[in-house]
């Protein structure tokens, strides 16, 4: 009587037997329908076996096997179960993630794609490369295996042409590629490129935005292998591709590739794992790599190439910082910025106004006693959104008036404090009038719809000078843009995070690499009271290495990632007693098994302590050795399932965790 084993899409970390009459070896990585706690569900058979450990009473039939599409190969079986062990996280909702919501549902969509293009895949008018490219392209095409690449190069050094190369190479060898980018916003701009340079190939998009029907015929594209190359936000490196024989990770230190909620994986680090397992090559590209990134580059574990140089004849931007002890603000703006902005618009130049968000958005304020918008969820303060005249919570979304009158003095002259996008807009626009402004944040490019329209408006001219935040750092060319504006940075040098300077670098590097793309030079200024800082300095000399060397010592002499590796327990209930002392017991039924090599720090409060009305705090584990961790962490995970939690409290584990 054969027993199939089934995955199910439930936080249990099991796999759970059920009879099936006609089961064959071939039905291992084929859907079942089984019954599940009183209802019908859809799971994956991962194992046939011939006897179960269940009281043969107790063994339910499965209703259905589906076999409607092929079974999910063994090496897609395998990556999942990868991460179940590396995240910690039940094996059944890796694959109830890793599957497109259609197929987890048990269906197939209606309309399958066409073949696989005519087999005929045209080259179009491909960019000569330098020397250096051709040095990158050539070290890329010569990996025999598994090999990881880290492809630096400054913004604007041609990194996606050798991305583009290295994938013409492997479709030439009958291969398929998969490229993964950071944001959905990026991908329609590089789906119109890579389909307009592989005329024939199928490209196929995966990503949040791609509706339900089209996300799983393009994973049967992948799983089937009419798919030639796979674009895609962090989810497609669950993608299916029997003859993979390439991976691309651009932006790889963009911390939109970790999941920050259910299964918190990193998805360039498991795009590593993947590359491995299959014995092929991996290019992990960015301007400015994560340190861990860099770290394995110097030592030897991955292979260094750098493009030094922007492609175009045209120099990186010009640095400088205004040291605003000296110089006067007005309306958080300096003389200095102001100028520079009033001669671009005159040349017809567009600027860019950055603003680091972080910590620094406008709440309202009472000038009489103190009082501030506050969030009563979260311990967060609200944000004033002057245009539909509402304040929001920028974490957990709670909305309300603008109240007439401070609600503790009852002074009616309350004042918006902190300059945010909104604020900066006005004050913009009143001391250049003339100027077309163009707000960009996460109000006004809300969908992909919307986004695009703002960047047709920036590409065709319509605007002047742009405001925006992280938004605008990531990958976007905008040939008239030649000043930008770096304002209220300084917020992150002082964060409690680790990570906080690593981000600031890369963001403002960023940034500046929007400037002076074409034929017209850029320049950089940021507003500093600390302008000797090294990290602004290593910006003004465009010095990444300088400045990630610096920080690895730091790093290393702190004993933080990438020099050990960490894991936090978070736990969130309605006390933040209730929180911490659930995490003290977990903490106490570690400390036997966590030996000398793992460390436990004490249970402490997060940042943003409340959100939501839940009272949050974590747990941070640490050692020198990755095994060792994850020894300890498996053990200790089967400890946690079991402890009485209760009171609505709410437990999870974060393995390298990049948000403290
Ligand atoms: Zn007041
Ligand atoms: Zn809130």
């Amino acid at each position: 009587m054969p027993i199939a084993r089934v995955a199910l899409d439930v936080p249990l970390a099991m796999l759970f037997d059920y009879r099936v009459d006609d089961a064959v070896p071939d039905d291992i990585g084929r859907r079942a329908i089984v019954p599940f706690a009183g209802a019908a569900k859809v799971g994956l058979i991962l194992d046939i076996a011939a006897a179960t450990d269940l009281d043969p009473g107790k063994l339910k039939a499965a209703e259905a096997v589906l076999r409607d599409m092929p079974a999910l190969p063994a090496d897609w079986l395998a990556l999942c179960e990868f991460c179940a062990r590396y995240y910690q996280y039940p094996l059944g909702q890796v694959i109830g993630f890793a599957l497109p919501p259609l197929l987890r549902r048990g269906k197939l969509p209606k309309r399958r794609t066409a073949r696989r293009g005519d087999g005929d895949i045209e080259i179009r008018e491909p960019k000569t490369l330098n020397a250096d490219q051709e040095a990158c392209l050539a070290a890329i095409a010569a990996a025999d295996g598994f090999q990881v690449f880290l492809l630096h190069g400054v913004t604007g050094s041609g990194k996606t042409e050798v991305y583009l190369r290295s994938i013409e190479n492997v479709l030439a060898a009958g291969g398929q590629a998969l490229m993964l980018v950071p944001e959905i916003a990026l991908t329609p701009q590089l789906e119109a490129r890579v389909s307009e340079r592989f005329h024939g190939a199928h490209v196929v998009s995966a990503h949040s935005g791609v509706a339900d029907a089209a996300r799983a015929s393009g994973f049967l594209d992948g799983l089937e292998g009419r798919a030639d190359i796979v674009l895609g936000t962090r989810l497609s490196v669950f993608m299916p591709l029997p003859r993979l024989k390439l991976i691309v990770a651009d932006e790889e230190h963009d911390a939109s590739f970790k999941q920050q909620d259910g299964l918190r994986y990193s998805a360039r680090d498991v795009a590593v794992f993947r590359a491995k397992q299959l014995g092929i090559p991996i290019v992990l590209g960015s301007a400015t790599p994560s340190l861990e990134t860099f770290h394995h580059a110097k030592s030897g574990r991955y292979r260094m190439l750098e493009l030094p140089n922007r492609a175009t004849a045209q120099a990186l931007p010009k640095v400088r910082t205004v040291d605003t002890r000296k110089e006067k603000l007005q309306d958080g703006l300096s003389a200095i910025l102001l100028a520079a902005l009033a001669d671009r618009l005159e040349r017809g130049e567009q600027s860019l106004v950055f603003l680091n968000r972080r910590g620094y958005a406008p709440v309202l304020a009472c000038p009489a006693c103190g009082w501030i918008s506050h969030c009563r969820r979260c311990s967060a303060n609200l944000v004033l959104h002057l245009a539909d005249k509402r304040l929001r919570c920028h974490h957990c979304g709670l909305e309300a008036s603008i109240p007439r009158a401070c609600p503790d003095c009852g002074n009616l002259d309350l004042h918006p404090f902190g300059r945010g996008t909104q604020r900066l807009e006005s004050t913009l626009s009143e001391r250049l009038p003339t100027a077309r402004i163009l707000r960009i944040d996460r109000d006004s490019a809300s969908t992909p719809k919307k986004w695009q329209a703002l960047l047709a408006t920036i590409h065709t001219g319509g605007a002047d000078i742009l405001i925006g935040t992280q938004m605008m750092a990531k990958g976007h060319d905008f040939p008239r843009l030649t000043l930008v504006g770096v304002v209220g940075a300084d917020a992150a040098l002082f964060a409690a995070d680790f990570r906080a300077p690593e981000r600031l670098f890369a963001q403002l590097m960023q940034v500046g690499g929007r400037s002076g793309r074409a034929d017209l030079p850029g320049e950089v200024l940021i507003q500093t009271e600390y302008p000797e800082h090294p990290i602004y300095r290593a910006l003004a000399g465009h010095d990444y290495a300088a400045f990630a060397t610096a920080q690895l010592e730091e790093r290393h002499a702190a004993g933080f990632p990438p020099f050990s590796f960490q894991a936090l327990l978070r736990a969130e209930a309605k006390t933040m007693e209730r929180s911490l002392s659930f995490l003290a017991e977990a903490r106490e039924k570690a400390e036997a098994s966590a030996g000398e090599h793992v460390l436990l720090y004490d249970p402490v409060p997060m940042r943003l302590s409340r959100l939501m009305n839940l009272e949050r705090a974590q747990l941070l584990v640490e050692s020198a050795s990755r095994p060792a961790l994850q020894e300890f962490l498996t053990a200790w995970i089967e400890v946690l399932r079991g402890l009485k939690t209760g009171h609505g409290l709410r437990w999870h584990l974060d393995v390298d965790p990049l948000e403290f």
